[in-house]
C-alpha cells in the first residue's frame, strides 16, 4: 500500500501565498490516484484559527474515508493550554491520527509532545530548517514518534538535511518526511546512514506533484521490502500506536533484542547509538 504522509487540504485565511491561502485537493486527488497512491495523510493549510481549519480537513476526510487519513494542526504558541482538548475531540470525532506542528509558528512544547503520548498520536514537525531543536524534543520523549518533515528543511537547507540524517540513525523516535527534499544525494544518504526503515514517503500537495515526488522514492533503488517500508510501512507502524510498542519494548527487552523486529514484527528500535551497552566511567559512550 503507497500512502503518501504530507498534503494539505482546506482554505486559509491569510492569503499572503499559497499556504495560507488554498489547498485544493480535486487535481490533487486525481494524480494520486494515477500515480497509484492509495491513501493520503491530509492536515490543514495555515491559518490564525486552526481549531477551524482543521473542521475543514475532517470535512473532506468524511468525504473521501477509504483515502483521507486527517491529522490535527495546532499551533504551539496561539492554541497553549488548549491543544490536548483540541487534538483528543479531532481524533475522538473525526478519527484523525497525528498532530502536525509547523516552526514557522513555533516548534513541539511539552504540552504538544505530551498530548501525542497520551493520544498515542505521531507528531508531523517541520522544523523550518532548525534542525537542533529535534535535539531538545526527541530525547525528551523517546515514546512519542516524530516525523520530521522535508528532511528538516522545504528551503534547501542542506545542513538542517545533514543534521536531521544523524538524528535519524540517533533517535529511534526519530523519522523524516521525503516531500520537496530537491538535493536528491541527502535522501540516498539518509538510507544509507539511517537505513529505509526510518525514511516516509510524502508529496506536500496539492502544491507538490504527488506522481513526481513518488518518483524520487522509486529513483532511490531500494530492494522491495525496503520500498514498501517507505512508501506506507513505516507510517502504517507510527499510525498503529507504534510509540506505544516503543515504550513497552524498550521496557522489558534486553538491547540485542530490542534491535531486532518486535514478535509482531510492528517495530524496530535498531540504534546503534541506543542500544550499546554503557561501561560505567566510559562518558564518551553517554
Ligand atoms: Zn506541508
Amino acid at each position: 500500500m503507497i500512502i503518501d504522509s504530507h498534503c494539505h487540504t482546506g482554505k486559509g485565511d491569510l492569503m499572503t501565498a499559497p499556504w495560507n491561502t488554498d489547498a485544493p485537493l480535486a487535481a490533487y486527488l486525481r494524480r494520486a490516484w494515477a500515480a497509484g497512491i492509495d491513501k493520503t495523510i491530509v492536515m490543514a493549510a495555515f491559518h490564525t484559527d486552526n481549531a477551524q481549519a482543521n473542521r475543514q480537513v475532517a470535512r473532506m476526510v468524511a468525504r473521501h474515508p477509504t483515502r483521507l487519513i486527517g491529522f490535527a494542526f495546532v499551533n504551539a504558541k496561539r492554541d497553549a493550554g488548549r491543544i490536548f482538548g483540541m487534538v483528543k475531540y479531532a481524533v475522538t470525532h473525526w478519527g484523525f491520527r497525528g498532530i502536525k506542528v509547523h516552526g514557522y509558528e513555533a516548534t513541539p512544547t511539552r504540552e504538544i509532545c505530551e498530548t501525542a503520548r497520551a493520544l498515542a498520536v505521531p507528531v508531523l514537525v517541520d522544523v523550518a530548517s532548525r534542525a537542533e531543536v529535534v535535539d531538545m524534543f526527541a530525547p525528551q520523549y523517546p515514546d512519542v514518534n516524530f516525523i520530521v518533515a522535508h528532511l528538516g528543511s522545504f528551503t534547501d537547507n542542506w545542513k538542517a538535511h545533514q543534521q536531521v540524517i544523524y538524528q535519524l540513525k540517533r533517535y529511534p523516535n526519530v523519522y523524516a518526511d521525503t516531500s520537496g527534499v530537491r538535493q536528491f544525494d541527502y535522501l540516498v544518504q539518509a538510507v544509507r546512514i539511517a537505513g529505509a526503515r526510518k525514511l516516509i514517503f510524502g508529496s506536500d500537495g496539492p502544491w507538490l506533484h504527488p506522481g513526481l515526488e513518488l518518483h524520487k522514492i522509486r529513483l532511490l533503488g531500494l530492494g522491495p521490502i525496503d520500498q514498501e517500508l517507505v512508501l506506507g510501512g513505516n507510517v502504517l507502524r507510527l499510525l498503529r500506536g507504534g510509540h506505544r510498542a516503543v515504550r513497552h519494548y524498550t521496557s522489558t527487552l534486553t538491547a540485542a533484542e530490542i534491535s531486532k523486529d518486535g514478535p509482531d514484527g510492528t517495530v524496530s528500535l535498531q540504534s546503534e547509538f541506543h542500544s550499546e551497552p554503557l561501561e560505567e566511567g566510559a562518558e564518551y559512550k553517554l
